[in-house]
C-alpha cells in the first residue's frame, strides 16, 4: 500500500449580479492588461520580474488599486504575448474581453458572495447566483474539504475553481472503461460489468438536423437563424453535459462501491478506430469522450480512487487469450479463429485493457450473470 496525495482541481461557473462599480474595475484592468502587453511588446520583456519592475511606477500613476492587480494584469500580459509568439502572428496581441483573473489574496468567498479588494480596506461585494450543482461544492467548502484557487470574472461569471487534496491508494481491483457511441461499457476482472446505455449520438444527429434545417433560413433571416443557430447549440451542449454527469456518476459511484481503480483508454488514439466517413459523428466522438473521460477522472479523484490511462492499440481487435485477430461472429460478437475464445465486443475492450494492466483474465461467464444495465435515468450532477 502506499499514499499518494494528489491536488484536484475544479472550476466552477456562478452567475452573479450586474454592478456598474465590478464593471468599472473589469474595464479598467483591460486597460491595465494593455498597458503591460504593449511595454513588454516594446521592449521584447519576457519576464515576469522585468516586467513588473519596469511598469510598475508608471501603473501606479495611473491606476490606485491595489498593487496586486499590477501583478495579476503583468501575468495575463505575458501568457497572451506567449500565446501569441506561439501562433506565429504579427504584432501584439490586445485584450478585448471583460475579464480578470484574481489569486485568493484578492478576494474573499463567504458561499453566497464574494468580496474583492479593490483599494487598501476598500471593497467590493459580489452577490452569487448558483444552483444546485454549485451549493454542493459550497457546502463541501463550509466543512473545509474544499479551498478556492485563483478565480476569473467576465462579465456574466465568475468561475471559482473548488481544490482539494485526495489520498489515491492502491486499490483492490480495477475496472477498464470503453466508451462507444451507444453505451459506456466497463468491466472489472473480479468480474463484474456495468453498461449504461446512453443517447449522446442522438442527441447530436437530433441537433445536427436542426441547425441544417436553420442555416436553411439563414438566406432570408439571417439574424433569427444566427439566434436559432445559438439557442438549439447551447440546448445541445447542455444536454450533452448533463448526460456526461449522469455517466461519470454512475461509474464512480460504482467503482467506489467496489474499490476499484479506474482504467481508460488514452483518447490520442480513439479517432482511429472509429469508422471514417461519417462526418456527422466524428465531432461528437474526439469532443464528447474527452468530456466524458475528464468527468470520470475528477469525479474519481474527488472520491479517492485512481485513474490510469491505457494504450488502446488493438483493444478491440485482438484476442485478450491469444492476442490473434478477432473477427466478427454475429450481432455484437468478436471470435478468435485462432483459439476460439468468444465475447461480446464492449467487454472485449474492457478484458484487453485489464490484461494490459497485469489483470488475470475475468471468467467466461461473464456475459451470463453479472450483466447490470443501467439506463439514463434520474440523478443529479457530480
Ligand atoms: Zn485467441
Amino acid at each position: 500500500m502506499y499514499t499518494l496525495l494528489v491536488e484536484v482541481y475544479l472550476g466552477v461557473p456562478f452567475g452573479y449580479e450586474p454592478n456598474a462599480e465590478l464593471k468599472k474595475l473589469l474595464e479598467d484592468f483591460r486597460d491595465m492588461v494593455n498597458f503591460c502587453i504593449d511595454y513588454a511588446y516594446k521592449r521584447r520583456i519576457t519576464s515576469y520580474a522585468k516586467l513588473r519592475g519596469g511598469v510598475y511606477e508608471e501603473w501606479k500613476r495611473r491606476w490606485d488599486y491595489s498593487t496586486h492587480y499590477c501583478h495579476s494584469a503583468c501575468k495575463i500580459a505575458l501568457a497572451m504575448l506567449k500565446k501569441h509568439r506561439k501562433n506565429k502572428k504579427e504584432g501584439k496581441p490586445e485584450a478585448r474581453k471583460l475579464f480578470m483573473q484574481l489569486d485568493p489574496q484578492l478576494y474573499r468567498f463567504y458561499g453566497d458572495k464574494i468580496r474583492i479588494s479593490v483599494r487598501p480596506r476598500q471593497f467590493l461585494f459580489i452577490y452569487l447566483r448558483f444552483g444546485e450543482y454549485q451549493r454542493k461544492f459550497i457546502d463541501a467548502w463550509r466543512e473545509g474539504k474544499l479551498k478556492t484557487g485563483e478565480i476569473t470574472v467576465n462579465e456574466d461569471k465568475i468561475i471559482i475553481p473548488f481544490k482539494r487534496e485526495v489520498d489515491l491508494q492502491n486499490p483492490s481491483d480495477w475496472i477498464a472503461i470503453d466508451i462507444n457511441e451507444s453505451n459506456v461499457t466497463a468491466v472489472s476482472s473480479n468480474p463484474h460489468v456495468l453498461r449504461i446505455e446512453h443517447e449522446l449520438r442522438t442527441v447530436h444527429t437530433t441537433y445536427f438536423i436542426i441547425r441544417r434545417r436553420i442555416q436553411k433560413l439563414a438566406r432570408y433571416k439571417p439574424k433569427t437563424a444566427e439566434r436559432l443557430l445559438r439557442k438549439y447549440s447551447d440546448r445541445e451542449k447542455n444536454k450533452t453535459k448533463d448526460i456526461c454527469h449522469k455517466i461519470s456518476k454512475l461509474i464512480v459511484e460504482f467503482s467506489k462501491e467496489y474499490g476499484f481503480g479506474i482504467l481508460m483508454e488514452d483518447l490520442k488514439g480513439i479517432r482511429k478506430r472509429i469508422k471514417r466517413g461519417r462526418r456527422m459523428n466524428r465531432r461528437l466522438h474526439s469532443w464528447n469522450f474527452r468530456r466524458l473521460q475528464f468527468y470520470i477522472e475528477y469525479k474519481a479523484k474527488l472520491n479517492g480512487l485512481p485513474v490510469e490511462y491505457v494504450n488502446p492499440r488493438g483493444t478491440s481487435s485482438l484476442c485478450p487469450v491469444c492476442g490473434g485477430r478477432l473477427a466478427p461472429n454475429g450481432h455484437r460478437l468478436l471470435k478468435c479463429p485462432r483459439c476460439g475464445y468468444e465475447n461480446d465486443r464492449d467487454l472485449i475492450a474492457g478484458i484487453n485493457m485489464l490484461r494490459m494492466r497485469g489483470a488475470p483474465l475475468p471468467l467466461k461467464a461473464i456475459n451470463e450473470d453479472s450483466n447490470r444495465a443501467i439506463r439514463d435515468g434520474t440523478g443529479s450532477k457530480c
